[in-house]
C-alpha cells in the first residue's frame, strides 16, 4: 500500500532516502551521529545516503567528515563550504545534491534523535508531502521556548499552515516539494516555511528531543531575530500594510481633530495663537506621509516577489501531451 504512493526501487543503485545535515564546528557529536545514522538507516532496509555539509567549520569537523566518507563511502558524502554561510544555506546545498525519492533533515548535535527517522519517513509513505517533526518535551530553556512560541504563532498565520514547531529541524520531506525548493533562487529564506508553499498534505509528528550534551548553540539571541526577520520580510508584507494603516489612521485623526476645531471655531471663537489647527493640518501631512511610504514598500515588495523568482505554480500530474514532448520535431508525425 505504501510502496503505491513512492515506488521503492531496490534494484537502481539512486538511493531511496537522502539525510541532510548542516554542521557546523561540531567536532565532539559527529562521530557518535554518523554511528547512529547508519545503524537506523541500514536496519530499515532501504537505499540512502547521508550527506553531511560542513558549514565552514573552524574546529576538526572536516577531518571526521572525512573519516566518515572514508568508512561509509558509499553512504555517507560530504561538502564543505568555503566559509560560514548559515544552516538553512547549508541545508539548500544539501537539497541540490541529493538524489533520493525522501529527504530528511535534522541537526548534527544529536539534539534531534536519528532513532526517528522511520517514523517520519512511514508518515511520507502514507501520502503526504512533507512531515515535522514536533519537539513534545523540548530540552530548551524557557528563553529559548517562548520566543519560538510566539514564532510558531506568527508562521502559522503568515503561511496558513498551522504547525505548532517550525523551528524543529527534524523533519521529512517528498522528492517533489524539495525540486520545487531548489528552483527558487532567493539568498534568505526559512525552509519549513518554504516547503509548505509547495506541500498539499502537511503532517506534524511528535519527535524526542534530548539536550545538547556537548558543544555549544551556535544560534545567539540576535541571530535568532535577524532569522526571524528574515523570514517576516520573505514571507509576507503584513508589516508594511501596517504601516500603510497607520498612515490612513494618522491622517483621519488629523482631519477629525481639523474638524472639531473648525465647528469650534465657528460656535465658540478661535483657539488662542491658532496652534492646534497647525498640528491639526499637521497630522494630516505626517499621515499621508506614512501612507506613501507604504505605497512605496508595496511596490519594493512587488520587485522583491519578482527577483526572488520562486516557482509561480508546480504541476504534480499531467494525462496526455508527454508523446509528443521527448521527440525531435516531425517525428511521428502522419506519414
Ligand atoms: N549550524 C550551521 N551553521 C550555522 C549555525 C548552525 O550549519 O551557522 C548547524 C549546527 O551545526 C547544527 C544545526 O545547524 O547542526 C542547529 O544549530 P544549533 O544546534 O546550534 O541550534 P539550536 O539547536 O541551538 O537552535
Ligand atoms: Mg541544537
Amino acid at each position: 500500500m505504501a510502496n503505491q504512493v513512492i515506488p521503492l526501487n531496490l534494484a537502481s543503485s539512486q538511493p531511496y532516502i537522502s539525510i541532510i545535515i548542516p554542521v557546523f564546528n561540531e567536532e565532539e557529536n559527529l562521530e557518535e551521529l554518523g554511528e547512529r545514522l547508519v545503524r537506523t538507516l541500514t536496519a530499515m532496509d532501504r537505499l540512502f545516503e547521508i550527506i553531511l555539509v560542513d558549514d565552514g567549520s573552524s574546529d576538526r569537523s572536516w577531518e571526521i567528515l572525512t573519516q566518515l566518507h572514508r568508512q561509509h563511502p558509499q553512504n555517507i558524502r560530504a561538502l564543505q563550504f568555503h566559509r560560514n554561510f548559515g544552516q538553512h544555506q547549508a541545508i539548500f546545498a544539501g537539497f541540490q545534491a541529493a538524489r533520493g525519492r525522501v529527504m530528511v533533515t535534522l541537526d548534527a548535535d544529536l539534539q534531534n534523535p536519528p532513532e526517528e527517522i522511520p517514523k517520519l519517513v512511514a508518515k511520507i509513505e502514507e501520502g503526504f508531502d512533507t512531515v515535522g517533526g514536533w519537539r513534545e518535551n523540548r530540552q530548551d530553556s524557557i528563553f529559548r521556548k517562548f520566543p519560538s512560541f510566539l514564532i510558531n504563532q506568527v508562521m502559522s498565520r503568515v503561511t496558513g499552515v498551522k504547525l505548532r514547531d517550525y523551528g524543529c529541524m527534524l523533519r521529512a520531506y517528498r522528492r517533489e516539494v524539495v525540486d520545487s525548493i531548489n528552483q527558487c533562487h532567493e539568498t534568505s529564506s526559512f525552509i519549513p516555511a518554504l516547503a509548505n508553499l509547495f506541500s498539499r498534505r502537511v503532517a506534524e509528528i511528535p519527535v524526542g528531543h534530548a539536550e545538547r550534551e556537548r558543544g555549544y548553540s551556535k544560534y545567539s539571541l540576535l541571530k535568532l531575530l535577524r532569522l526571524n526577520v528574515d523570514f517576516m520580510t520573505g514571507f509576507s508584507n503584513f508589516p508594511i500594510h501596517m504601516v500603510g494603516v497607520l498612515g490612513i489612521c494618522i491622517s483621519l485623526l488629523g482631519l477629525g481633530f481639523g474638524a472639531y476645531l473648525f465647528l469650534r471655531r465657528l460656535f465658540m471663537g478661535p483657539e488662542v495663537e491658532g496652534v492646534f489647527t497647525l498640528f491639526a493640518i499637521l497630522f494630516v501631512f505626517v499621515g499621508l506621509n506614512t501612507f506613501a511610504l507604504a505605497l512605496v514598500g508595496e511596490y519594493v515588495g512587488r520587485i522583491y516577489r519578482e527577483v526572488r523568482g520562486r516557482p509561480r505554480f508546480v504541476i504534480r500530474q499531467e494525462l496526455g501531451g508527454e508523446d509528443v514532448r521527448g521527440q525531435e520535431p516531425g517525428a511521428g508525425g502522419q506519414e
